[in-house]
């Protein structure tokens, strides 16, 4: 299985320009797709999923355009939006049910034995009789994850699920995917959040208003950066001096003012001390750094 985007522009009808030039392929396993707000996620993952056409260009999977095959894709195909919402009062196990229903599961008795196999999955089992909108958002959460993979789909679009889980639960939900990922599916994960593009993702891609500006392996992004970060020490003056010119990662009070990380060009005096990048340095590194051209050096 192998999805490949072509040429794809989406322009919205107000003139929003929100996917440009896009050519990105993408193979089984975990893909991370990683932006600020605003770059064009939620756009490309709709024309992902056949939810929205491009204005120009095609997505294929396994070499056929997803426009002229919808309906097979729909059979093919699990997608958890950013909003997803719930069907009030119905209880954990019978929203699932329901929503096997909807996608044809037919056969009651199979049914429940799908519906509580996936309840396992997403460890959400023993919150079967609970009611589904009473769940913690973090159990919702997972239950999204439950319903976008009835009918066994090979691949799942999962868009920004993390936003606003708290770091157990962010953690729990991207194990949940990457042992998804093992079954030989694509997952395409789409987040703003660094963190949530770990190495159990094999490629990822960055977008930026619209733009890709970085496709391989989180590896690959983070060699970029290397030579690029280093740790300071900075007195209170020094620190109150530089810090609006920085790109500042992050800064610990020190018994004599501040230590802190940042990305630049080149660094000399207080006592600098390049560090190994890791990946939040990295994304830093490319979108602060990199685009905006700044080539600080202090
Ligand atoms: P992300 O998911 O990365 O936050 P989006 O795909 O939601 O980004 O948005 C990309 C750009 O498209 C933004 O500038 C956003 O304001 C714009 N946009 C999103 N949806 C619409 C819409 N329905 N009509 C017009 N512009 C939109």
């Amino acid at each position: 299985m192998k999805i490949e985007i072509r040429d794809l522009n989406l322009i919205y009808k107000n003139g929003n320009h929100a996917v440009k030039d896009i050519n990105l392929d993408i193979e089984p396993g975990m893909f991370g797709l990683l932006g600020p707000n605003g770059a064009g996620k939620s756009s490309l993952m709709k024309i992902l999923v056949a939810l929205m056409k491009p204005s120009s260009g095609k997505v294929l999977i396994d070499g056929e355009d997803i426009q002229k095959v919808r309906k097979k894709l729909r059979s093919c195909l699990g997608y958890l939006p950013q909003d997803f919402r719930f069907f009030s009062r119905l209880k954990t196990w019978e929203f699932l049910d329901y929503a096997g229903s909807l996608a044809g599961l037919k056969n009651r008795r199979e049914r429940l034995a799908i519906v509580d196999d996936l309840l396992d999955k997403v460890g959400l089992l023993e919150a079967r009789d609970r009611k589904a909108n009473k769940l913690s958002g973090g159990m919702k959460r997972r239950l999204g994850i439950a319903q976008s993979l009835i009918g066994d789909p090979r691949i799942l679009v999962v868009d920004e699920p993390t936003t606003g889980l708290d770091p157990d639960e962010r953690i729990r939900f991207r194990n949940i995917l990457s042992d998804l990922s093992q079954n030989d599916i694509i997952i395409v994960l789409s987040t703003h959040i660094v963190s949530d593009i770990s190495s159990t993702c094999h490629d990822m891609a960055l977008l930026n208003q619209g733009e890709l500006v970085f496709s391989g392996s989180p590896d690959k992004l983070v060699k970029e950066a290397e030579g690029h970060v280093y740790n300071l020490s900075l007195t209170q003056f020094e620190y109150e001096g530089i810090k609006d010119t920085l790109h500042i990662i992050t800064s610990i009070p020190s018994e004599t003012g501040w230590d802190v990380q940042v990305v630049a060009n080149d660094v000399s005096g207080y006592n600098s001390k390049p560090i190994e990048p890791n990946l939040e340095h990295a994304y830093v590194y490319y979108m602060e750094h990199k685009l905006n051209g700044s080539g600080i050096a202090i």
